[in-house]
């Protein structure tokens, strides 16, 4: 089994990411070969600060190795520095077909409404996504539920390319299902899930808040007047209300209805704050080990060209299969 998944380096990961993708990373690293990536190509599909871009891309490394991310045994670069991908994902922007792309639905949420004024890479980004994978012969893919349709499209690629061509470049490869990573939804909407780029920074928690910035956050989370029911089924309709003891229960590492069943008859008041303690003492060790490693960029500089020089050595024959395949000279 070969793993790979990745996140952008924009915004700071929070509490989703690492409840839904990077603690499941962190387990199956000691189990499986693993690859991961920061996603710095994908991050300027929309407008991004240049002056931030190298910063923000030390910062996401340093967020990964603090949430237990171990580069000896994870290959961990970031994509910019391997350009294999910019050139699988062109020639697999000649396998992949419009009408694939045009069903796509998290371009049509980013692009919102001004479709017409979106990057032409915002609309290819899936096709990126392809080459990421398919340049490591990846034979599983952890992915979340925002992430499914993308892998479906993986798959339809690498099997046209495959079969237009008459010959087996491409592995096509597996969701990760197991135990489900946790959807960690908006505190402001229950309906959204937690996201980097959400505008507002209430919406999340960040894997490097401060203990009181925490506790404001789970305070002033969306929530409404009724009490706890004792168990899951009495929370339908209260997204908000569920989100929060999903997160509680993921963190407890108990069942959601064990949690109402401590919890039933009681008020937001009383469970907020043991919620806020909970990820408060979750992230605790995450955030100081993330500030020891942040003093030190140089050494995470060293870590990223270390995986970049692995991963180039590890993409080279795919790309080179792939040239072959469809015919051109190198
Ligand atoms: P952006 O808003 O920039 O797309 P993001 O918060 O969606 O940021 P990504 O870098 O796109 O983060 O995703 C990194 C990983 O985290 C992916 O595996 C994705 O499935 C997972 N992930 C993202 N948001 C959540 C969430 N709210 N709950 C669980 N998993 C999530
Ligand atoms: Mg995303």
């Amino acid at each position: 089994m070969r793993i790979i998944s990745g996140i952008q380096p924009t915004g700071e990961p929070h509490l989703g990411n690492y409840l839904g993708a990077i603690k499941r990373w962190t387990e199956l690293q000691h189990e499986q070969e693993c690859l991961i990536f920061l996603a710095d190509l994908h991050a300027i599909t929309v407008y991004n600060e240049p002056g931030a871009l190298a910063r923000t891309i030390r910062e996401a490394a340093a967020t990964l190795i603090a949430c237990g991310i171990d580069p000896n045994k994870t290959v961990l670069f970031d994509q910019a520095r391997v350009p294999a991908h910019a050139e699988m994902a062109w020639l697999l922007n000649c396998t992949a077909r419009i009408g694939w792309l045009n069903r796509m639905t998290q371009f049509k949420e980013k692009s919102g409404k001004n479709r017409e004024n979106a990057s032409v890479g915002l609309y290819s980004y899936p096709v990126l996504q392809a080459a990421d994978i398919l340049l490591y012969q990846a034979t599983h893919v952890p992915v979340g539920e925002d992430q499914k349709q993308h892998l479906e499209l993986t798959r339809d690629i690498a099997t046209k390319f495959n079969t237009d061509f008459g010959v087996e470049v491409f592995t096509v490869p597996e969701p990760l299902i197991g135990k489900a990573g946790a959807r960690i939804m908006s505190l402001r909407d229950g309906t959204a899930k937690m996201s980097k780029s959400d505008p507002s920074d209430m919406s999340r928690i960040n894997l490097t808040d401060d203990s009181d910035t925490i506790a404001q956050k789970v305070k002033k989370a969306k929530t409404d007047p009724e009490p706890l029911p004792d168990t899951m089924d009495g929370l339908k309709g209260r997204p908000e209300a569920a989100n929060l003891v999903t997160i509680f229960a993921v963190l407890a590492n108990r069942t959601p209805d064990e949690v109402l069943g401590e919890f039933a008859g009681q008020g937001f008041g009383a469970f907020k704050p043991r919620l806020a303690d909970l990820v408060v003492e979750t992230l605790r060790p995450i955030r100081a080990r993330f500030e020891t490693l942040r003093a030190g960029p140089a050494e995470i500089d060293r870590i990223l060209m270390d995986g970049a020089v692995k991963a180039r050595a590890l993409s080279a024959p795919t790309l080179a299969a792939a040239y072959k395949a469809v015919g051109l000279p190198r």
